[in-house]
């Protein structure tokens, strides 16, 4: 199983368990915030059209994230697996991917929702704002990216579920109690 996709809402632990799992597997994490922040870091025109909506906690167009998926996604190292975190995030994304997958010839395994409730996000999120210092961790916005989260993101847990692959994690727990029953999912 190394054809995975990782969801969850902000501040549920996509990221640490990503990075955790893509070591143990050795596969690619493919993030597409990451990818975004770098670009804004290095000043490149794709970060200049992502800024000011990752700034607001509002998505970046769908557009956008699908080109920089579908460049990625083709390149020679994801052929035995990767990890996507953090897209798809609507169902035109989602849609996307089923095309651009069909037309590599590639199928993924499963798809991991973390799950973590609102109030605990919240904390997690003022929490990381302080160590990281990400700009788009402000109350406001961290509220606006959970609202975004819940209209836009959620009803993708229905269309994996649909598919057969949707697999629930409770993301309450150690960052090490977490990684184990992720683990043992994708056994
Ligand atoms: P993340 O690091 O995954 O929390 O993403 C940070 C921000 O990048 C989000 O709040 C969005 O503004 C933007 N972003 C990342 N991935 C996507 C995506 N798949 N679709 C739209 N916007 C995204």
């Amino acid at each position: 199983m190394k054809k995975l996709i990782f969801m969850g809402p902000p501040g549920a632990g996509k990221g640490t368990q990503a990075k955790i799992i893509c070591e143990n597997y050795k596969i690619p994490q493919i993030s597409t915030g990451e990818i975004l922040r770098a670009a804004i870091q290095s000043g490149k025109e794709l970060g200049l059209k992502a800024k000011k909506y990752m700034d607001a906690g509002d998505l970046v167009p769908d557009e956008v994230v699908i080109g920089i998926i579908r460049e990625r996604i083709g390149e020679s190292d994801c052929k035995n697996g990767f990890l996507l975190d953090g897209f798809p995030r609507t169902i035109e994304q989602a849609e996307a991917l089923d095309q651009m997958l069909e037309e590599l010839n590639l199928k993924l395994d499963a798809v991991l929702n973390l799950s973590v409730p609102d109030n605990e996000l919240l904390r997690r999120l003022l929490e990381r704002a302080k160590i990281e210092g990400r700009s788009d961790d402000n109350e406001e916005t961290i509220k606006n990216r959970l609202t975004n989260y819940n209209q836009k993101t959620l009803p993708l847990i229905e269309y994996y579920r649909k598919k057969g692959l949707l697999r629930e994690i409770n993301g309450l727990g150690s960052v090490e109690q977490i990684t184990a029953l992720i683990k043992e999912v994708l056994k």
